[in-house]
């Protein structure tokens, strides 16, 4: 690891105790076998940068794992270089470009980990380069755990497995991708390593402690991240997260400027006259909760002041504050921005439009009373939208009304694709793929003189998809670049209409 910067190593392991002491296992295979799957499931947090400062080097992810109460450090060896140029091309007789990078970083791994869990494809069989990487590993003279990923059930285990065994390592079958046997992997590669006790004892004293502290100050948001990690680990996958936020009734928030027809909109959608308003214990007067049922399905309209001035007629006081309307925001899964379609967009519209999209918020642009706007109108109208929307063109835009039901039957089927959007998690091995295309297709523009290389790229976060490109020199990438690998992403991983960030990191 020639590139990790050693004052902060140092750093980090003063902070969380048994770094030095803490066993390191590998993940070493080749690319898209599973590694990075195994890798979030086995850390159980979407975490794919835990270490995420500078002077690491862009191939590598670390994570800590806690099972059982024994702590390990995992380090997933994933990454293939982008563009040619900065692969290592030479190497062993016959073996180029990527699989040189592949050996170069395993070859890393094998000098710092007490355990080198191969990882190949079960589906795909025993491959030529397979048999090359496994001779390579055994130079390093340590354990070595063989996983067969892709064995997507028990039945198929001894099919998908009689290739390997010739290499005569240990061996497990598992799928990454649908959990199977991924308890059993657990108990294998702990089985490997050794734990010195006391620095354990020591090590969950702190994070009790640690756990206490953050109990009692709450408020404070401290946080340490490596903590954070260890106290997520016991938590269920990232997977089974967004399962259970995806089964939870849709909430809605409206905003928009009183008379735009939020109540009406509410109405039409759940074509009822009664709307159930209950306030939410423990919460200001400002949170109301507006719970309906659209075709035998629950939905929940969060507050606005328009909607709540139907139910609590001694409040009269019309607000409209872009403070309170965000809060609204917040604490719905997508928002709905309500337009007067007779006034256009006005000032306060495109302040809010602009607030939304700065803050990642996924919404819908919903321009009512389209029945009382003439032909004419609609031609200019239609002008300003979409130059308001120049800057966020993934987000949709409908002409409704609440008055005839034109295009409604449209906004939850919409709203409902938004949010499963605004949660997706792409594989390493596709992201990279997509990105390698889009270089191909349009390469970076040479900035004074130079031109940013790109590296490896991956997904960071989800809720909203974060993209990391790791590159040669994050400040040679203009936005209009950025624009065009947007655009590029969105339509090759089908996130069409939920906010995404694109993050763009130097690393030397
Ligand atoms: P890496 O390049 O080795 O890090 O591979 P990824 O983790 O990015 O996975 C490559 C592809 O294989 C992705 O499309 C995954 O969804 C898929 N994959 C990973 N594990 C499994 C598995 O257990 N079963 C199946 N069927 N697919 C998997
Ligand atoms: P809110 O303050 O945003 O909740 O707005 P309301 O739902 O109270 O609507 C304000 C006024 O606009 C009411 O008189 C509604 O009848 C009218 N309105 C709402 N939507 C439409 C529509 O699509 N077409 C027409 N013609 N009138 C509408």
């Amino acid at each position: 690891m020639s590139n990790i910067n050693n004052d902060q190593l140092a750093l980090k392991s003063s902070r969380t105790m048994p770094q030095k002491t803490m066993p390191k296992v590998a993940l070493i295979g080749r690319p898209n076998v599973g590694k990075s799957t195994l890798f979030n499931r086995l850390i159980r947090s979407n975490r794919a940068i835990t270490h995420d400062m500078p002077g690491v080097t862009r191939d590598r992810m670390e994570g800590t794992v806690k099972r059982s109460g024994k702590v390990f450090t995992l380090i997933d060896t994933g990454g293939i270089t982008l563009d040619s140029h900065s692969a290592v091309t030479e190497g062993p007789a016959g073996i180029r470009g990527f699989e040189a990078e592949i050996l170069r970083q395993s070859k890393e791994a094998m000098e710092e980990a007490d355990l080198l869990c191969f990882v190949v494809d079960g589906r795909d069989g025993l491959t030529p380069f397979d048999d090359h990487l496994a001779n390579y590993l055994r130079k390093a003279g340590k354990p070595i755990l063989l996983i067969v990923n892709k064995v997507d059930g028990e039945e198929k285990a001894e099919l998908l497995m009689s290739d390997f065994h010739i290499l005569g390592f240990q061996m497990l079958p598992c799928s990454a991708e649908h959990g199977f046997n991924l308890r059993a992997l657990d108990e294998e590669i702990l089985s490997f390593l050794h734990f010195p006790e006391a620095e354990f004892e020591a090590y969950q004293e702190k994070i009790q402690n640690k756990e206490n502290e953050n109990n009692s100050e709450l408020e404070t948001n401290s946080y340490d991240p490596d903590i954070a990690i260890e106290v997520q680990s016991e938590e269920p996958s990232e997977e089974e997260q967004v399962a259970e936020e995806l089964q939870k009734t849709l909430r809605l928030a409206l905003l928009g400027r009183p008379n735009a027809g939020k109540s009406s909109l509410v109405n039409a959608l759940s074509k009822t006259e009664r709307m159930i308003v209950s306030d939410i214990a423990g919460t200001t007067r400002d949170s109301v909760d507006i719970s309906t049922n659209i075709k035998g399905k629950d939905y929940v309209f969060v507050d606005t002041a328009g909607i709540r001035r139907r139910s609590k007629i001694t409040d009269t006081v019309e607000r409209y504050s872009v403070n309170s309307s965000l809060k609204s925001s917040s604490k719905a899964h997508v928002t709905l921005l309500v337009i007067d379609g007779t006034d256009g967009l006005t000032q306060q519209d495109k302040r809010l439009l602009e607030l939304l999209d700065e803050r990642k918020t996924p919404f819908i642009v919903l321009v009512n009373k389209y029945d009382l706007v003439s032909k004419d109108k609609q031609k200019i109208f239609a002008k300003d939208y979409k130059e308001a929307l120049v800057y966020c063109q993934h987000v949709p835009l409908l002409f409704v009304s609440a008055k005839t039901g034109f295009n409604l039957a449209k906004i939850v089927p919409l709203a409902t694709e938004i949010r499963k959007e605004y949660y997706t998690r792409i594989g390493t091995g596709k992201l990279n793929k997509v990105a390698q295309e889009a270089l191909l297709t349009h390469q970076p523009p040479t900035v004074k003189g130079r031109r940013s290389k790109f590296f490896y790229m991956t997904q960071a976060e989800i809720a909203p998809p974060t993209f990391v490109f790791f590159v040669s020199d994050a400040e040679r990438i203009p936005d209009s670049y950025a624009k065009f690998l947007e655009k590029n992403l969105r339509n090759n991983l089908g996130i069409k209409h939920a906010p995404i960030r694109l993050k763009f990191r130097s690393s030397h």
